[in-house]
């Protein structure tokens, strides 16, 4: 492991690594916890531990950005940001999960895609070159635009292992007047009908694309063990965000919507604080859903994530869990799902294989469950969003895609210094 604490550091392991040809896997804070967490796909490869890399460069709340190194958490951001007009787009995982990684991971955060708040990268190329792609503030360059013009080449580097990231300039949004998260219970009896609804609602405009729907194990986080649990984030004007809640409000009452409120305590105001950007040192959510600290979790808890993407219908949510329930191999306990709403065509879910990891038997019997996750899912045609280190391709072979990212790969890392099998 090498853990740099310059750029110009960065750019020797590099330029070393490519005199070598040696491999380098780059890790922000490490915590891609259930895909590898900070584990290279191939033995040998040498991790480049870019968590000493911790500074907020830059703040600026009035234009909304921030330029942030990889080692930065998005807890330190929001804190950075308590008692100004803006917020940074707070993802479910631990507050000490970096901004960086999840950027170039293309997660999910609770205001939209981490995709959507990438607007510049500072690289080291294969060749120990350093350059950026994407929007940095400068002279004629005012307002936050990723794509500028010409190629948009950002994500180039997310979810391609094509170079070191040592900064990034992440988008800030605008602090809430109101924010409100509504707890709404599906009804189990027509679970098909209240997932239509959240989508038909969505579609409309009614609620944002931020929906978050828990199956009965994930809702045992917020106390509704047993049943399907919605949380639906109102965000903005204060007006428009109680009209929303009483319009919902209103909706709920009707029985056909396959949807009913739920109680106060399954969006209770830790819930809403994290919708809010709020920063939180104790890491109360988290601590919530997994049991163990941020740094405690790689050696206590035997975790493993499965993230499928599956039409926003109601009939495609009942096929997943079905499918999902038919994978489970041995003393597999059944995992938790959680279905985020990306727009009102697609959820990407979350699921969730927690074991214990001194036990090698329940070990085994998760990794082979994960396996036929991803067998059975590809055999129906839901892809993955995002892998882990043992399943780095998909099963089903090439995409359309595969000369044109063969091209650039060679173009960009022709020895194949970064990651190599990652992605
Ligand atoms: C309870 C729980 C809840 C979670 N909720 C969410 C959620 O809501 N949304 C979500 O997206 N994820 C979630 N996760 C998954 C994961 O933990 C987070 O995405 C986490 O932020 C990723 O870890 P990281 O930020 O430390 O990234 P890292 O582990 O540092 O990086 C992730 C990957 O990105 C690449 N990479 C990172 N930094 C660099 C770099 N500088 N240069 C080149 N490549 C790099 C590498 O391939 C690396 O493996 C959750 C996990 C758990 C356990």
């Amino acid at each position: 492991m090498l853990r740099p604490t310059s750029v110009a550091e960065v750019v020797a392991a590099v330029r070393a690594a490519a005199a070598d040809g040696a491999a380098l896997h780059p890790v922000a804070t490490g915590r891609n916890w259930g895909l590898g967490s900070r584990s290279p796909v191939r033995d040998g490869a040498t991790v480049l531990d870019l968590s000493a890399l911790d500074r907020i460069r830059e703040v600026d709340v009035r234009r909304g950005y921030a330029i942030v190194e990889p080692g930065v958490t998005q807890g330190r951001l929001a804190t950075r940001l308590t008692g100004t007009p803006r917020i940074v787009n707070l993802t479910g995982a631990s507050q000490n999960a970096g901004v960086v990684g999840s950027l170039l991971e293309r997660g999910v955060g609770l205001q939209r895609g981490r995709t959507e708040d990438l607007a510049g990268l500072e690289l080291v190329l294969a060749d120990g070159r350093t350059a950026r792609t994407g929007w940095w503030p400068g002279t004629g360059r005012t307002a936050v635009r990723p794509h500028g013009r010409g190629p948009s080449l950002n994500h180039l580097f997310t979810q391609s292992g094509w170079a070191a990231v040592t900064a990034a300039t992440v988008r800030l949004l605008p602090r809430p007047d109101s924010v409100r998260v509504l707890p709404v219970l599906l009804d189990e009896g027509q679970l098909e009908r209240g997932v239509e609804s959240l989508r038909g609602w969505t579609e409309q405009g009614l609620i944002p694309p931020t929906t978050k729907i828990y199956d009965p194990v994930a809702a045992r986080t917020y106390g509704t063990p047993g049943r399907h649990l919605a949380h639906i984030g109102l965000a903005g004007d204060a007006d428009l965000v109680r009209a929303t809640t009483e319009i919902v409000s209103g909706r709920l009452r009707d029985t056909d919507c396959g949807l009913g409120p739920g109680p106060a305590h399954a969006a209770d105001p830790w819930v809403q604080h994290a919708y809010a950007g709020g920063a939180d040192p104790n890491d109360t959510l988290f601590l919530r859903k997994t049991g163990h600290c941020a740094r405690c979790l790689d050696q206590a808890r035997g975790l493993l994530l499965f993230l499928p993407i599956v039409p926003f219908e109601g009939e495609a949510v009942r096929r997943a869990a079905a499918l999902t329930r038919s994978c489970l191999v041995g003393r597999t306990a059944a995992p938790g799902i959680t279905m985020n709403v990306l727009d009102s065509e697609a959820l990407d879910h979350v699921v969730t294989l927690g074991f214990p990891p001194e036990d090698a038997e329940a070990v085994r019997d998760a990794h082979r469950t994960l396996d036929r996750l991803h067998e059975s899912f590809a055999r129906e045609g839901f892809g993955v969003y995002r892998t882990d280190i043992d399943h780095p391709m998909t099963p089903t072979g090439p995409g359309p895609d595969t000369a044109v990212r063969d091209l650039l790969g060679r173009a960009l890392d022709p020895h194949g210094i970064f990651a190599p099998g990652r992605h």
